[in-house]
């Protein structure tokens, strides 16, 4: 019989077990409907996910993380909008439930007010690809304002117009004393040579493996990572939405039922609206590429991986990625 000891030397199944010890429970919060950017391709303004009524009383957003912490979140993930438009709802996460803030960097966190909150950059590009896609040089004044941070990093949305330019963007990132976790672009609204092809996804997983050997102390990523997120197959399984993990449970009516995040849901801004998933439900499944709905595809499935070393082994990588991420364990 196939087992986790029989596949694993001593070095791996101490990295095994520190990953295996972690009991994570994430949900995903839309802190606001508002902010200070309009993406081209931003899935929540594309979506209409943005038309729920905005709580604004900072009780009822306390009584809700209470709420949340009881219903077993481990960690909450604020998105947007842009979180730190109100960092008084941010900081009712933060007083309660481990949290992790997505931004787009323009504002910068006081870390006077939250020291070790993980912070998430959003970055699409060098300076030209953002102010094509988000109207400014939002690269310019995130790396100021976070220059040297411990506990930030980007997530850099890779896009078909990036090929063979992303190291430029990566060695900027190194140089400001960040580091970075890599994804793909979506292009929830279509703009005009932003969606992938075949041939384009190729080269993204050659880019990105190569950026990884390149540039190993600044990017967080894995290759197995870059395989699945690129080729949308897992062990022979095609993505798709009857595989993601990543649907809200209360909503989740799929039958059979995937392995999926436990306990999951992303909650409106309202705090009483749940959407379907932590993207959008306008967006097309088969295309989605989604970063951490792919992680989380792998890392729900490690029953799958336990069946030669290699398939462990890069489940193991994969899960690392993810608790780096969130500093489950250090960078
Ligand atoms: S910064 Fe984020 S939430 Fe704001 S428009 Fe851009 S992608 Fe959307
Ligand atoms: S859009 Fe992506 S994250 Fe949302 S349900 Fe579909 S595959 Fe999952």
């Amino acid at each position: 019989m196939i087992t986790v000891s029989s596949l694993l030397d001593k070095d791996w199944r101490e990295r095994y077990d520190r990953i295996s010890r972690l009991n994570i429970r994430s949900s995903i919060y839309d802190v606001t409907n508002q902010c200070n950017l309009r993406c081209r391709g931003c899935f929540f303004f594309s979506s209409g996910e943005q038309h729920v009524t905005e709580e604004t009383d900072i009780r009822k957003w306390e009584a809700f993380v209470d709420r949340e912490k009881d219903r077993g979140v481990n960690l909450a993930i604020l998105i947007g909008g842009e979180p730190t438009l109100f960092l008084d709802r941010v900081e009712a996460f933060h007083d309660r439930i481990p949290s992790y803030c997505a931004t787009n960097g323009i504002i910068k966190i006081p870390r006077d007010r939250f020291p070790d909150m993980i912070v998430g950059i959003s970055l699409w590009g060098s300076s030209e690809d953002e102010i094509s896609l988000r109207g400014r040089d939002v690269f310019s004044i995130s790396r100021k304002n976070y220059a040297g941070d411990p506990n930030a990093y980007y997530l850099y949305t890779l896009t078909p117009k990036q090929l063979g330019r992303a190291e430029d963007v990566v060695m900027k990132i190194e140089d400001c004393g960040l580091k970075v976790h890599l994804q793909l672009l979506s292009n929830d609204e279509g703009a005009a040579g932003f969606s992938w092809t075949p041939e384009q996804l190729t080269r993204a997983r050659v880019e990105m493996d190569s950026l990884l050997d390149k540039f190993p102390k600044t990017v967080i990523s894995s290759h197995y990572y870059h395989e699945v997120i690129t080729t949308g197959m897992l062990l022979g399984r095609r993505w798709g939405f009857s595989e993601c993990p990543s649907v809200t449970e209360p909503l989740d009516k799929r039958n059979p039922q995937p392995k999926r995040l436990i306990r999951f849901i992303r909650w409106g801004a309202d705090l009483k609206t749940m959407h379907r998933c932590c993207t959008s439900a306008t967006r097309d499944c088969t295309t989605c590429k989604d970063g951490a709905a792919h992680m989380s595809w792998i890392m729900v499935n490690k029953r799958a991986h336990i069946r030669t070393a290699r398939d462990l082994k890069n489940w193991i990588e994969v899960y690392e990625m993810f608790a780096k991420l969130y500093k489950y364990i250090p960078w």
